[in-house]
């Protein structure tokens, strides 16, 4: 942790603190690239656009994933107030993120809520995988595919 990537986390954490104030759960992040300038932030708001995909990491890895390069978005850093969720990690990942901080863990933030409701979804399959694939075959190895 560098005196940068503090500053950068105080960010994050204050644009949680505007997300909660905004009537939102309390999350925020920042964009940083390679020269440390803030290329994007976001505050969550799931709540006010009625959006349960409306975590600020998926909207900057959406934004990375329009606006900048792989090799550009490798070098930059996503600062965020909480680790993220499994679905902004997916997110991360595919817009080539080079690296997150956050400042509160997955556990810490479980400890501070109340248990999920959540029954679970049950995932089945392979259930068809003959025909499943045949949209797929040669997509990977076509000129193109983007
Ligand atoms: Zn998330």
């Amino acid at each position: 942790m560098t005196p940068d990537d503090e500053r950068f986390l105080l960010r994050a954490i204050e644009l949680a603190n505007e997300a909660r104030a905004g009537g939102n759960p309390p999350f925020g992040s920042l964009l940083v690239g390679p020269d440390g300038d803030v290329l994007a932030e976001d505050r969550n708001t799931s709540v006010t656009e009625s959006d349960i995909t409306a975590h600020p990491e998926l909207k900057l890895a959406r934004w990375a994933g329009r606006e900048l390069d792989p090799a550009t978005a490798a070098g930059t850093t996503m600062y965020t107030s909480c680790q993220p969720c499994g679905m902004c990690m997916g997110a991360i990942e595919r817009s080539f993120l080079g690296r997150v901080v956050y400042a509160l863990s997955t556990e810490q933030l479980t400890a501070l809520k109340p248990p999920a409701a959540a029954p679970g979804v049950r995932l089945e399959g392979p259930a068809s995988p003959e025909q499943g694939r045949v949209p797929v075959e040669g997509y990977y190895t076509s000129a193109s595919q983007p």
